[in-house]
């Protein structure tokens, strides 16, 4: 009982202080309090049950039988849109909260919102290396389905929320796109419903011109519906190499030369000032040696620009062993650094451009 009591004191003294404070001042200079309370068990809730939706329809074998489905539901709305006189322009109905981007996208407000509901992985097709996807299946739902039957995609941008259609339609890299490209170059066919309403697929064969217009059209050609995206196979471990280096024209050349060593699987390098930066340098293996074991996505490990940061402040080189989901997405905890530098904005503007740069090389 007395515990309770207590409670309630803690409360109606911390709604007391809102009041006082002003629930505007709480939320921009107190976030944590609306982060922990708020934002993170609504986020785990969230990824559950993403992600158990995604294993459960997988498993049943059912998407590719709703696909069709979902496909004719967008043509409907197509439809609709065209009897209706095609007043304004169409857009997808994804509300901007949940895109990664922080932009208000305004023209949500009055262009037609298409619903496009096409989150699953339709198929795996071992034999000819390719995985069949929807347009809002996100990379961390892909690489824990990949990973766990031993592929991957060649190019896994680092933000387990990134989707298939934003990476498509806007654009993606990585730390491997020095030997694959970009996100566009390893899809081999995409599928798309037309603004007069019919499906399309296109690849380097079939309608060719639109197969190469589609990559950063931003949605102007169509909407797309699925892809068809390479798959290479997947080791369980990124052994990875941590090089500090100082001095622009260093870090320059040490980032050229670990990009042309075609040796080395992914290369990143996280700049901290304008002549201070950790190089890194990986490859994918199933053997690891266990005292250099670093599980770096565990939630009570630190930000991966911070450990990354260690080097560099004790000036000393090293290698880690990283399993593979933690290797992809090693930035998706702090958003790179967004968080501490939203966090900081206030005072620290300048410092954002020298602070911490990061630059992938591609081909
Ligand atoms: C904080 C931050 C970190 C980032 N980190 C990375 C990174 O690590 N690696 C990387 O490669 N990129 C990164 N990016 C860039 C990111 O990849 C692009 O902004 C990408 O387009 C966002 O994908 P999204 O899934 O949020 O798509 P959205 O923002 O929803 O969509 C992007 C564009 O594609 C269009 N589109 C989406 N789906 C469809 C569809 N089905 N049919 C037609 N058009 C469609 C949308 O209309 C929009 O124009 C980052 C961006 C931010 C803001």
């Amino acid at each position: 009982m007395d515990s309770f009591m207590y409670l309630g004191v803690l409360v109606v003294l911390f709604l007391l202080w809102i009041k006082v404070k002003g629930l505007d001042y709480v939320i921009v200079h107190q976030r944590w309090i609306f982060v922990c309370l708020f934002l993170l068990p609504l986020s785990v809730v969230f990824d559950v049950y993403y992600y158990l939706r995604a294993w459960i329809i997988f498993k049943m074998c059912s998407a590719p039988k709703l696909h069709d489905q979902r496909v004719k539901d967008i043509q409907r709305q197509i439809s609709d849109w065209r009897k209706e006189g095609a007043k304004t322009h169409m857009c997808t109905g994804r509300p901007g909260w949940l895109t990664v981007s922080l932009r208000v996208a305004k023209y949500k407000k009055t262009n037609k919102n298409i619903m496009i509901n096409m989150m699953d992985i339709l198929d795996v097709d071992i034999k000819r290396q390719v995985v069949r996807v929807e347009p809002l299946a996100n990379m961390g739902q892909v690489t824990a389905l990949l990973n766990s039957i031993g592929w991957t995609l060649p190019v896994v941008p680092e933000l387990d929320d990134l989707t298939v259609g934003g990476l498509v339609m806007g654009t993606g890299i990585e730390s491997s796109s020095h030997i694959y490209g970009l996100f566009q170059h390893i899809c081999v066919a995409f599928e798309l419903v037309l603004a007069d309403g019919s499906l399309v697929r296109c690849t380097e064969e079939e309608n060719s011109d639109l197969f190469h217009a589609v990559p950063w059209s931003c949605g102007t050609l169509g909407f797309l519906v699925a892809a068809e995206i390479k798959i290479v196979p997947a080791k369980q471990w990124v052994k990875l190499c941590y090089e500090p280096v100082r001095g622009l024209e260093n870090i320059c050349q040490c980032f050229t030369e670990a990009s042309q060593n075609k040796g080395n699987t992914f290369v990143e390098g996280l700049q901290y000032s304008l002549d201070s930066a950790v190089i890194m340098t990986g490859t994918m293996t199933d053997h690891a040696e266990p005292d250099k074991i670093n599980r770096i996505g565990l939630y009570f490990k630190p930000w991966f620009f911070k450990h990354v940061e260690g080097y560099l402040k004790d000036d000393r080189s090293g290698v880690e062993y990283i399993p593979l989901r933690h290797y992809y997405h090693r930035h998706t905890r702090s958003i790179f650094w967004e968080l501490q530098v939203n966090r900081h904005r206030h005072m620290h503007t300048l410092d954002l451009e020298f602070d911490t740069v990061m630059f992938h090389n591609c081909k």
